[in-house]
């Protein structure tokens, strides 16, 4: 059975990892989730006091990358993978607020990115892989069998984004989780290397209004479509 490449890449929070989760379920494919990866090193940074609020210590984190080791492992148990940051399980933490409000700083460094790019590459030389972030499409897989761009509404997002985190940190509010959102769009459209934008090949999904199974539905006509081609 052949099998391709599948790049999904959007704005923050639109829903791209659930997506990717049950395409790669679905296909028995590989799930990458890049943006934990840069997740990681945002853990590392602020574990290693390389920052001072948005101030990064860019020299001194470009100095510690070869000590940055990023990798997932199969949760048996709940049958997914897991990003770990040198040997610790990190998949957890790299999600809080405190991470994502550095990580899209952090991920302006073109250090950084090469060395994550690199490994994402590796990881899909075998193809057979769903990866999902805001360059995978345009730069870590330009040649993907099927590229996907997702967007919704940022208040749609934010309140989907509150909901989940909110079970957790009763003292969240829903404003904080929009500015972030409203923030990491801002940094990763805008930024040099590898801005967040559409390949002029990929497929754009609105799921401002679409239920997850429809969109899947949509989605595997897509990758039904580019599979018998
Ligand atoms: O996908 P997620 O929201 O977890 O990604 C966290 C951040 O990592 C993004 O806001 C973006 O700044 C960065 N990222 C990136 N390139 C990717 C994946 C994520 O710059 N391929």
């Amino acid at each position: 059975m052949k099998k391709i490449i599948i790049a999904i890449d959007g704005f923050s929070s639109t829903g791209k990892s659930t997506l990717a989760k049950l395409l790669a379920q679905q296909l028995q494919y590989v799930y990458v989730d890049s943006g934990a990866m840069y997740r990681a090193v945002a853990l590392y940074v602020l574990q290693n006091n390389l920052t001072n609020g948005s101030d990064l210590k860019t020299d001194q984190l470009i100095h510690k990358l070869p000590l940055i080791k990023v990798t997932f492992e199969n949760n048996k148990v709940l049958k997914s993978s897991e990003v770990y940051l040198n040997g610790t399980n990190v998949n957890e933490v790299v999600r809080s607020m405190e991470v994502s409000n550095v990580v899209s700083i952090v991920a302006t460094v073109p250090e950084v990115r090469q060395q994550l790019v690199t490994l994402q590459q590796q990881i899909g030389r075998q193809k057979g892989i769903v990866m999902d972030g805001r360059d995978i499409g345009t730069v870590v897989f330009p040649n993907a069998e099927l590229k996907l761009f997702m967007t919704a509404s940022a208040n749609i997002r934010a309140k989907r984004r509150y909901e989940e985190l909110a079970v957790n940190d009763s003292n969240l509010s829903f404003q904080a989780v929009l500015d972030n959102i409203n923030l990491r769009d801002h940094l990763d459209s805008t930024r040099e290397d590898s801005p967040l934008f559409k390949a002029n090949d990929a497929v754009e999904i609105d799921n401002s209004n679409l239920s997850k199974q429809d969109q899947f539905e949509q989605v595997m006509k897509l990758v039904n479509s580019k599979l018998e081609s």
